[in-house]
């Protein structure tokens, strides 16, 4: 399977996307987490894109770009892959597009989670995440069984400085300006399924199975 998921912040994608890969060994790749690590590493990408994260606008597609299309190269995506976060603007679309015909590896189809600001605000304040193993989790929920600890391996929860107020309606602005025309972008290739993002986290999980069934992904 070689999937895009897609959707504002707080839809879940990451939340599912660490689920599916688990139960369908598929390789999963979140520019969101590969630039909290390289800020974290203080790597020269990480620096550049510092600033732009932490008040919720975009890093430049060419910094974005350049760490997948290097991590696509980089990895065996034969058993598939599902991307999270990325694309965020036409021009990811395309080079991605680019990419995965230089490697034969076209997408079978783009998930679309369709949220609505209610659900976004209430995912992104209660959200929580392991300091250590990246697990995610929500105070209500998602809740870990011991406050602030992680339930698989014991990390210190933390809040992501983006998930703050101000920083979440820029994100969503940003995301109705810039990434909500891939909708139309992968509806045109006939690509794009839709799934609630309002949903209960187990139930999606089973919307979503059987979605890759019903298409023949599975
Ligand atoms: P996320 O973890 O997906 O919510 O991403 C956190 C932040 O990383 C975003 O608010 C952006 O600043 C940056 N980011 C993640 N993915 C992309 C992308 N595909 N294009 C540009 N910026 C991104």
């Amino acid at each position: 399977m070689k999937l895009v998921l897609l959707g504002p912040p707080g839809a879940g994608k990451g939340t599912q996307a660490a689920e599916l890969c688990k139960e369908y060994n598929l390789l999963h790749m979140s520019t969101g987490d590969l630039l909290r690590e390289a800020v974290k590493n203080n790597t020269a990408q990480g620096i550049k894109a510092k600033s732009y994260m932490d008040k919720g606008d975009l890093v430049p597609d060419e910094i974005v770009a350049a760490m997948i299309t290097d991590k696509l190269k980089a990895v065996d995506i034969s058993a598939g892959f599902m991307l999270d976060g990325f694309p965020r603007t036409k021009r990811q679309a395309e080079i991605l597009d680019a990419a995965l015909i230089a490697l034969n590896m076209p997408l079978d189809m783009v998930v679309y989670f369709a949220t609505t600001e209610e659900t976004i605000l209430s995912r992104l304040t209660g959200r929580r995440i392991c300091r250590s193993c990246g697990r995610i989790f929500h105070v209500t929920n998602i809740p870990s069984k011991k406050e602030g600890i992680c339930d698989g391996c014991g990390g210190e929860l933390y809040q992501r400085n983006d998930d703050k107020a101000e920083t979440i309606k820029n994100r969503i602005n940003v995301y109705n300006s810039q990434t909500k025309e891939l909708i139309d972008y992968y509806k045109q290739k006939n690509l794009l399924r839709k799934v609630s993002g309002d949903m209960d986290v187990n139930e999606l999980f089973i919307v979503l199975k059987d979605t890759f069934k019903k298409s023949g992904l599975l």
